[in-house]
């Protein structure tokens, strides 16, 4: 311990890049959108915004800027105690600009922002609802903060009309301090998930862990279950990645074999679907993994 891992092979290879890619990545110029899949650089981009075997291409949308008010050790993301304000059109601007782009299924998320008194939640709800007044079929999942466990904050995104709506849990129970900003808890999380549900019993509810952290097998397996108890509907368990030296560093390579053998576990557990290996992040082909367990 202590020396960085090499990289294994199943993380190097070549990814392959669907029909969608091209335009979408060409019409994008002028709409002003920050995606995360390419300010993240995500290796997932090209099945993603290529649309895949249900031809629906997804991308993640960042809200609210490009600072965060906290500091998990796994992201990268910058910080400050107070980040710039908010801009009052970028709710109308990001929903015409998305709208026009031609995605079949969007993430929005956003950093968290706990020095705006609703976190950002009234920002992010207008932006859902202008959006699907403009494009009424396109998919919507909010990827959100867990606004210090604001229920209200919550309840006005579970209500503003979009399709999923996810909060990450990010590791097990017991490596929660370790990886997460002391401000963010399990619990916290679970209420966010339960209360959205509770609130929006026709959303489907999602999370997403990274694994090679140091979690040992049963603290998943009973993580899983607290989720699970809690209704959440939908799961993701990914890699995942130091993304700079200061970061946490990576304590072990998980096999794509055992992410396989966390996907079976999933779906065995009840979860709508789990989608499990070492490139999954939250977002990855969310819109293809919605169709496909819509049409089961
Ligand atoms: Fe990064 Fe989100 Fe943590 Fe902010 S709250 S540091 S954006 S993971
Ligand atoms: Fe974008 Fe998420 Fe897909 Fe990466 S996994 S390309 S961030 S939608």
């Amino acid at each position: 311990k202590g020396e960085r891992l090499r990289l294994p092979p199943w993380l190097k290879t070549e990814i392959p890049i669907g029909k969608n890619f091209n335009k979408l990545k060409n019409t994008l110029r002028d709409l002003n959108l920050h995606t995360v899949c390419e300010e993240a650089r995500c290796p997932n981009i090209g099945e993603c915004w290529g649309g895949g075997e249900y031809n629906t291409a997804t991308a993640t949308i960042m809200l609210m800027g490009d600072t965060c008010t906290r500091g998990c050790r796994f992201c990268s993301v910058k910080t400050a105690r107070r980040p710039p304000p908010l801009d009052p059109n970028e709710p109308y601007n990001t929903a015409k600009a998305i709208a026009a782009w031609g995605l079949d299924y969007v993430v929005l998320t956003s950093v968290d922002r706990d020095d705006i008194a609703d976190g950002g939640a009234e920002h992010f709800a207008k932006t859902v609802s202008n959006l699907k007044e403009r494009d009424s079929h396109i998919l919507v999942e909010c990827l959100t903060p867990d606004f210090r466990g604001d229920l209200a904050a919550v309840e006005k995104i579970a209500l503003s009309g979009l399709d999923v709506y996810a909060h990450n849990v990010e590791t097990v129970r017991e490596l929660q301090r370790f990886v997460r900003d002391p401000r963010a808890n399990i619990d916290q999380s679970l209420s966010v998930l339960k209360h959205a549900k509770k609130v929006n019993p026709s959303v489907l509810t999602k999370t997403s862990i990274m694994l090679g952290l140091g979690e040992t097998d049963q603290q998943i397996l009973n993580t899983l279950t607290e989720l699970r108890d809690a209704g959440v509907d939908c799961l993701t368990l990914g890699q995942y990645m130091q993304p700079t030296k200061r970061h946490l560093k990576v304590d072990e390579y998980v096999t794509p074999e055992k992410f396989a053998h966390w996907e079976k576990v999933g779906n065995e557990m009840g979860f709508a679907y789990t989608a499990s290996g070492p490139l999954v992040r939250s977002s990855y082909k969310a819109g293809e993994f919605f169709l496909k367990n819509l049409l089961k």
